[in-house]
Order: structure tokens, then C-alpha cells, then sequence
């Protein structure tokens, strides 16, 4: 048996056989061919450049029906670069040159590709997987080479690979596919996405997975912990099928259909819990679930899967109709908080997570920010829209995106285009100077949301995503507790609401320690709402006040930690199993 860890991206465990997916770029030569056979070579590519944009233009109108829009987005990039004269004009002059049509073809790529890769803004990383796999099938094609696809795994598969191009992913069929794990691959990688929508246990970034591995041996991909076990010992299979049994049936049970019912603890406080969706797609589960609409509408992944700067009217399109879906709960629609770990510019920083991340980001791209707050604003006509400002580390910087949102809204009313003038603005509390300023922000905000990831990251100077580290991040270190307190109290004295929007609030510790300190609402990962709202349900505010009182006096994430399980467990008997299991995660 052997370990291997790696990124998990999604949640699930998967057991099943090796299905090892290789994808290899076909093999090319520089062939010069003779002069009177130019114009047929010139027919010959064109035919092939066009059945291979049908070939995609059909794939994207298949996804598009069962999937989504946003997972038809996938192909926009590789049906635009077929669709471009000058291609077909370079492929021809190249020809021209004597060389064969493969090889004109390669060299007019990269030529084409070129830009972007010099370019500094508009470059997503992503959009070079685009080019390699669209270049991969015009050649495959006019190879006529078979095509190796996922399409074809057989039944209880787990696949493995270095990596999946975009055009394959979206052909994962989570019916066959038990589990998935690759060699390269992050957190907002289009295989992340993927995996996570149609919830299949992914992990992604292991290292030398496919080093003396064979199809149809047996894998387990455990997405919980982040770990490939190959070749897993009969007792380590017996464990994990108990794990997965465990697993299903609780899933099963968490589906409520119910539309979604107020949630108070047992001495009537009312606590909002709603959801964090980084794709429409993911409204579904609002309702399975019983969300209370979205707390945090996180849309960089929305500019990943177009792999460029949507448009206005794209944005205003995708946050209407959420708007309308989820009326009349609220939809908070968060700017785009590119850089850090997510989607990024083509730019490398020594240090992305002090960089030029969010609304920093933006400030210096006014267009593309304009853009988005016009979308936001005029969905705002159809339904409860709010907006928020991610990033925030100073007042500075909330009158700086609030002069353009007045902008854009000056715009729209030039246009004469409706929107709500009311809509409520706040900003995500996340950066521990907003957090000790939080009284002076509140008269310029109408909510505050505090993101508990990066909070806890920047105040304790902990990498949020770095395994080596992960010890020392805690939601329930004392500073990062005070400074929780504190942007709460703040809200309430200036009677404006306060949320938590990070994974502290689909932790069983974490929900009814916010909830003793008062906050208003809850948002996270729809499938956590059933468990979060069980918790919430059983609690009192006036019993967990006394509780959190105890807890500001320790002085370690440990100490609280240990005393929460011990007084909660106690207090609450009924519950006692989820405060005292051993991952601290509310969800599956
Ligand atoms: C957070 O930082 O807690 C948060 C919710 O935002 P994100 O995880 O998208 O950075
Ligand atoms: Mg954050």
C-alpha cells in the first residue's frame, strides 16, 4: 500500500479501479511537401479547422443542456481560436512555405498564442490548457489519430492523470467516475471546479501519482484528507467502505426538499443561514438543502470559466437570473477577488496573498471594475441583490469603491436602466486592520461579513492553503477570537448586520460560539446548512453568552478548543456527537 497526498478539492471518498487517462500532445515533424501539392494541403487543413469547430460547437451545446452555461463556457476560448481569420491566413502562408498542413498549423499557434503570453492582464493561466487542447485535436484530426477519451471509463473508475484538458472534463460522467486525482492541478483549477459541481472526490497536485502505476489496480481517493491510497491492504478497503456506506446514507438524510424555514435557537433569536456557491449552477442545492439564499456569491469563478473578463451584459445576464431564482432570499454578490490563490492575472508575485489581490486588483483595472458594478446594480432590479467588497484594509478603500459605485450607478441612470437605489453594500471583514477599525468602518457600510479564512490567515501569519503549516491555522486562536468580537460589537452598537461567511461557520465549535457572540447570520457550503441549522436549533444565546465569556479568558487555540468540546457536549447533550467528532467540520 502507498500514500500519496495531495490537494483535496472537492469532498467524498472514491474506491474503484485505475483508469489511467494520458492525453499525450500527438508527435510532430517538420514536413516539407512539394510545391504542387499546396492547394490541396490548404483544402485539406481548412476542411479539418472546420469539422473540428463543429466537433466543439456541438460538445459546448451538449453541455451547455446538461450542465450548465457556465460549463459550455469551458470551450468558448477553443471554438474563438478556430474562429479566428488570421489562423486560417497564417496556417496558409505557412503552407505556402512548403511546410505540411500539421505542422503550418502548430507554428500559426503559436504565433497566435503569442500575445498572451507576453501580455500581463487577461492572461488566466487557464487559457494556455485551452490553446495546447484545441492544437492537440486539430492535430489528432488531421492525423487522423483515434481519440482517447473520458468519455470511455468503464463503470467504479478512478481516474487518474497528469492532467485532463477542458475538453474532456466536462465529459466526466460522475455515474462511472468514482474518484479523480492528478498530478498538476490546484484549488481553482478547471478540473477543481469540475469535480466539485458534479461532486466527485477529487485531489489534485499529487506528485509523482503516476510513477509504476497500472491501469486496473485498486485506488482510493480520499478527498476528506487529501490523500491517493494505491494498492490499499484489505483492512485499509474494509475502513474506507465503511466510510463511504457512512457517508452516502448521511448525505441522503441531509436532503431536505423543504423550502427553506427560519432557524431560532431556543430562546427565539433568529440566526440567518445561508449559502457560499461559486457557480449558478450550484442554486440547486440551495434549495436541496434548505438555504436561506446566498451569503456569498464568490464570482472568480465565474471569470475562470470564460478564462477572460466577462462583459457587462454577460455579468448582468448570470446575476439576474440568480436574482430571480432566489427571490425573495438574498443574493450577495461579492467582487471579484482575483489574485492570492485564485484565478490570476498572468503575473507572478513573491508573495500573491499580500499582493495585488481584490479590490487592489481592481482599483488599478477601473473597466473592468465598472463593468461588474454595473452588472451587480442592475441585477439588483430583479431580486434582493447586495453587494460586497472583499479586501478591505482600510476606510480609504470602502470610499474609493463606493465613489464608483456611485459612478456606475450615475451611469445606469444615464442609460435610463432601472436598479434598486436601496441595495445594501458591505464589505468582508477579513484583514485584521479592518477588523480593530471595524467602529469607524460601520457608518459607511450597511452589513459587515467577516471571512474567517483569511482572517485567521493574516492575523496569525499562517498560509491558509500550506499543509506543513495547517497545525498552527485556527478559527479558535484567542486573537483571532478577540478580533471576531470584536467587528461584531462593533456592528451591533451602529444597529447594522453582521455576518460570517468563512469555514468557521460550518464548524460545529464555530456555529454556536458566533451564535453566543451574536452574530446575525451564517454562510456556507450548502450541504453544512442541515447540520449548521441542527446545531443552531438546539442551542440557547443566553447559555452560549456565558460560554463564549469563559472562553475569552484562555489564553490558546487548544485550551478553547478543548473546553468548547468538553461544555458544549455537556451542556448540550443531544448534540454531543458532532461537538466532539474528531474533524472539525460541520459537512460530510
Ligand atoms: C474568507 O476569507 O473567509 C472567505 C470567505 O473568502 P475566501 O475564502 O473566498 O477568501
Ligand atoms: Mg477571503
Amino acid at each position: 500500500m502507498k500514500i500519496i497526498r495531495g490537494i483535496a478539492v472537492s469532498g467524498g471518498i472514491g474506491m474503484g479501479t485505475a483508469f489511467l487517462f494520458t492525453s499525450n500532445p500527438p508527435e510532430l515533424k517538420k514536413v516539407k511537401i512539394p510545391e504542387s501539392n499546396v492547394e490541396t494541403e490548404k483544402e485539406r487543413l481548412s476542411k479539418v479547422i472546420a469539422s473540428t469547430r463543429k466537433e466543439l460547437t456541438d460538445l459546448q451545446v451538449k453541455i451547455s443542456k446538461f450542465l450548465g452555461n457556465e460549463f459550455g463556457d469551458f470551450l468558448e476560448v477553443q471554438i474563438q481560436t478556430l474562429s479566428d481569420p488570421a489562423l486560417l491566413s497564417i496556417c496558409h502562408r505557412n503552407i505556402g512555405d512548403s511546410y505540411s498542413a500539421e505542422y503550418s498549423f502548430s507554428k500559426a499557434i503559436s504565433e497566435i498564442a503569442k500575445p498572451l503570453l507576453d501580455s500581463k492582464v487577461g492572461l488566466f493561466k487557464e487559457r494556455l490548457a485551452d490553446i495546447e487542447d484545441v492544437t492537440n485535436r486539430v492535430l489528432r484530426n488531421l492525423l487522423s489519430l483515434p481519440s482517447v477519451s473520458i468519455i470511455d471509463v468503464p463503470k467504479d473508475s478512478i481516474v487518474l492523470a497528469h492532467t485532463i484538458p477542458p475538453s474532456e472534463i466536462v465529459l466526466l460522467d460522475s455515474r462511472k467516475v468514482n474518484g479523480l486525482a492528478t498530478e498538476i492541478g490546484g484549488r481553482t483549477s478547471h478540473i477543481a471546479i469540475i469535480a466539485k459541481a458534479l461532486e466527485i472526490p477529487a485531489v489534485l497536485g499529487v506528485e509523482h501519482l503516476l510513477d509504476n502505476m497500472k491501469n486496473d489496480e485498486p485506488v482510493v481517493v480520499d478527498a476528506q484528507r487529501g490523500q491517493v491510497i494505491l494498492a490499499p491492504t484489505s483492512r485499509r478497503i474494509q475502513m474506507y467502505s465503511q466510510e463511504i456506506k457512512a457517508y452516502k446514507e448521511r448525505r441522503k438524510s441531509l436532503i431536505t426538499k423543504k423550502p427553506p424555514q427560519t432557524v431560532i435557537t431556543r430562546d427565539e433569536h433568529k440566526i440567518d443561514v445561508s449559502a457560499n456557491i461559486e457557480l449558478t449552477s450550484e442554486i440547486y442545492a440551495l434549495e436541496r438543502y434548505g438555504a436561506n439564499g446566498v451569503g456569498l456569491f464568490r464570482t472568480e469563478y465565474l471569470f475562470l470559466t470564460k478564462r477572460r473578463f466577462p462583459t457587462e451584459e454577460e455579468q448582468y445576464r448570470i446575476y439576474s437570473e440568480a436574482a430571480m431564482q432566489l427571490k425573495p432570499h438574498p443574493l450577495i454578490i461579492r467582487t471579484l477577488d482575483i489574485g492570492g490563490d485564485k484565478v490570476f492575472p498572468g503575473y507572478e508575485e513573491a508573495n500573491p496573498f499580500l499582493g495585488w489581490r481584490a479590490v487592489r486588483f481592481l482599483f488599478d483595472n477601473e473597466e473592468i471594475f465598472l463593468d461588474q458594478l454595473r452588472a451587480i446594480v442592475r441585477a439588483s432590479a430583479h431580486g434582493s441583490v447586495k453587494i460586497m467588497f472583499p479586501m478591505i484594509s482600510s476606510l480609504s478603500e470602502i470610499r474609493f469603491a463606493r465613489r464608483l459605485l456611485d459612478s456606475a450607478k450615475e451611469q445606469l441612470r444615464d442609460r435610463g436602466q432601472r436598479f434598486d437605489p436601496e441595495m445594501e453594500v458591505g464589505i468582508m471583514v477579513e484583514i485584521p486592520s479592518a477588523a480593530l477599525l471595524a467602529d469607524r468602518l460601520t457608518e459607511h457600510v450597511d452589513f459587515f461579513s467577516i471571512g474567517t479564512n483569511d482572517l485567521t490567515q493574516y492575523t496569525l501569519a499562517v498560509d491558509r492553503g500550506n499543509e506543513k503549516i495547517s497545525a498552527l491555522f485556527s478559527h479558535y486562536h484567542p486573537a483571532v477570537l478577540q478580533l471576531i468580537r470584536r467587528v461584531i460589537g462593533a456592528g451591533h452598537k451602529a444597529h447594522i448586520w453582521v455576518g460570517v461567511c468563512g469555514e468557521m461557520a460550518a464548524e460545529p465549535l464555530g456555529i454556536p460560539l458566533l451564535v453566543g457572540m451574536g452574530v446575525d447570520e451564517l454562510s456556507m457550503t450548502p450541504c453544512a446548512v442541515p447540520f449548521a441549522c441542527k446545531i443552531i436549533r438546539g442551542v440557547r444565546v443566553d447559555e452560549l453568552r456565558k460560554i463564549v465569556s469563559k472562553v475569552m479568558e484562555y489564553s490558546t487555540a487548544t485550551d478553547v478548543v478543548r473546553y468548547l468540546r468538553r461544555k458544549l457536549s455537556r451542556t448540550y447533550p443531544d448534540l454531543a456527537k458532532l461537538f466532539l467528532e474528531r474533524k472539525n467540520v460541520c459537512y460530510l
